[in-house]
């Protein structure tokens, strides 16, 4: 455990928080776009960093946001960006729980499908994506059978 969480242990770069979840892990360059799809960047704060070392996979990104906790759903959707992810609850400044996170087989409602003739484009059908392929993770499209890579797959709003 000699790794940066997030000033809980040696090599502490930004401040502890007193509640609220760490998320580590993240491939670099994927945390704004992840606290983004969870909608953590609005009114909650929310600490970023970015290409920081990691003893496990050379750098990493990791979130910190105060006062939140994630939901099993939202920690697989963490898993499709970040299948190395670790959600971190932390309670009175200790870590309280570590949890791993799992891809998804479905994401309802949430994503776009990339295909514009799609019918979920065309009329208020909800999306539904299955995963389709977890290294590297793929996921396809129920209605037209459209696939998108995680990385390229883009989310309402
Ligand atoms: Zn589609």
């Amino acid at each position: 455990m000699n790794e940066q969480l997030g000033g809980l242990k040696k090599g502490m770069i930004v401040s502890p928080i007193e509640n609220g979840t760490v998320i580590d892990h993240l491939p670099p360059g994927r945390a704004v776009r992840i606290a983004q799809m969870l909608g953590l960047m609005e009114g909650a704060v929310v600490i970023i960093g970015q290409n920081l070392k990691s003893t496990k996979y050379g750098r990493k990104d990791l979130i910190k946001v105060e006062n939140r906790f994630l939901t099993d759903e939202e920690c697989s959707r963490i898993a499709i960006f970040a299948p190395e992810a670790t959600v971190n609850i932390i309670k009175n400044y200790e870590l309280v729980e570590k949890r791993k996170v799992s891809i998804p087989d479905v994401v309802e409602g949430i994503a776009v499908c990339s295909n514009a003739n799609c019918i979920t484009n065309k009329e208020p059908v909800p999306t539904r994506m299955l995963t389709v392929s977890r290294s590297p993770v793929k996921m396809a499209c129920h209605y037209c059978g459209y696939e998108v890579r995680a990385e390229d797959l883009r989310f309402r709003g």
